[in-house]
């Protein structure tokens, strides 16, 4: 560790090296948006590892985990990835910087980043168990972050990577779909007007897919300028069986979650290798209420009783989560550089207004993202 930390240290070039503190947004505790505190004190992030980046933070963006940590949800299972050994005293991720989301630049690299350099321009989505984005800088693995697209600003590129990552684990990689197989597929996202559903639209339609979207009637006009196919009103009574008279889908990714999970399945082609998909799994709260082994238990009866149960069905049913990663990152900038796929940026919000913020992604009926610009 000695000579990682000293090789580091040489390689710190920049003013930031002087710092031992910066502004950022914390919470001390879990709860309601009353405990963001905003500090001129938060320690600096320091480059622990060879393969990490320091990264100055110009954007980010909120997404519902960070309205779910704020409020303590998941903190029993993340507290094991932070300290696995139990070292530590209860309570000791406070203060604790929310944000997954970052566009800035690098400042300083570890001894193996050779594929990043200072000033490089770069963007990312971290995992939840590391300090957050919601301040001036940020470490991140270098297997984390990518270069962010040239054809957008920070504040722009910042809406995407976590919904990005996220939509591209539960298409990719728990659901089998690519760019080569996607053509003609009948694909259905229950859930299409907020952060996920905006991005996974523009990726499903650009592998050529036919895309058919739920969301309220006052989106319809924004999902199909994204090139939805056909959108339904999800209020409507009727709304199993406007599903049902559709020719059967291929494949559906549910970003709501609870009782679609009753219906949704019957609308799949079935002995096809059909498959659902699901973003709204109960693992973390699971972990929360059982404890973390319990909880794997208990998220893994749950999970392979429902395989089995749509399998006897003749479909595919899967849970995905957000998976940070460079690579994935690289592939979606190509995708936007090519104009392919744009953000869709709701509203955008100073450092300074960062509670205000958390109150609009939590008063819900997102139309895309909610950024936060930190330049
Ligand atoms: P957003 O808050 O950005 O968007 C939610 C959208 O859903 C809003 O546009 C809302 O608009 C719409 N909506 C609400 N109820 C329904 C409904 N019954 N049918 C169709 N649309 C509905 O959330 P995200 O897109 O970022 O995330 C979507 C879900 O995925 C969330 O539950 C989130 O927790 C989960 N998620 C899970 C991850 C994982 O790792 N498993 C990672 C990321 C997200 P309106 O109410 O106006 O109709």
């Amino acid at each position: 560790a000695k000579h990682f930390e000293n090789v580091t240290c040489r390689k710190i070039n920049t003013s930031s090296a002087k710092k031992t503190v910066m502004p950022a947004w914390v919470i001390d505790r879990y709860g309601d948006n009353s405990t963001l505190r905003f500090t001129k004190g938060s320690m600096f992030p320091i480059i622990h590892y060879p393969n990490e980046v320091m990264i100055k933070v110009h954007a980010s963006s909120l997404n519902p985990i960070d309205i779910s940590m704020r409020n303590g949800y998941g903190a029993a299972a993340l507290q094991v990835r932070r300290d696995p050994l139990h070292i530590k005293a209860a309570g000791s991720e406070f203060p604790l910087i929310l944000g997954r989301d970052v566009s800035g630049v690098v400042m300083e690299t570890g001894l193996d980043v050779s594929y990043f350099k200072p000033g490089d321009e770069v963007w990312a989505a971290l995992p939840p168990w590391k300090q957050g984005t919601l301040a001036e800088f940020v470490v991140a693995s270098a297997n984390e972050i990518a270069h962010k697209p040239k054809t957008l600003s920070h504040s722009q590129a910042a809406a995407l990577p976590y919904v990005a990552l996220t939509t591209w684990s539960a298409l990719v990689n728990n659901g089998g779909l690519r760019d080569n197989n996607c053509k003609g597929k009948r694909v259905l996202i229950l859930g299409g007007s907020g952060g996920i559903g905006t991005f996974a639209i523009q990726l499903l339609k650009s592998w050529g897919a036919h895309v058919t979207t739920t969301c309220s009637e006052n989106a319809f006009s924004l999902l199909k300028d994204l090139g939805a196919d056909h959108t339904v009103n999800y209020k409507t009574p009727t709304l199993e069986k406007e599903l049902k008279d559709l020719k059967m889908f291929d494949f559906i990714l549910d970003n709501v979650g609870g009782r679609t999970e009753d219906w949704a399945l019957n609308l799949l082609k079935p002995w096809s290798g059909a498959t659902y998909v699901t973003l709204v799994t109960p693992f973390m709260l699971n972990t929360d209420r059982l404890g973390l082994a319990n909880g794997i238990v208990k998220s893994g009866i749950t999970l392979g009783n429902k395989i089995l149960k749509h399998l006897r069905q003749g479909v595919h049913y899967r849970w995905a989560i957000f998976t940070p990663s460079g690579p994935t990152l690289d592939e979606v900038t190509e995708l936007v550089d090519k104009r392919k796929i744009r953000p869709v940026v709701e509203q955008v919000f100073s450092f300074s207004q960062v509670p205000k913020a958390f109150l609009k992604l939590e008063g819900g009926h997102a139309r895309g993202k909610t950024v936060i610009d930190g330049s």
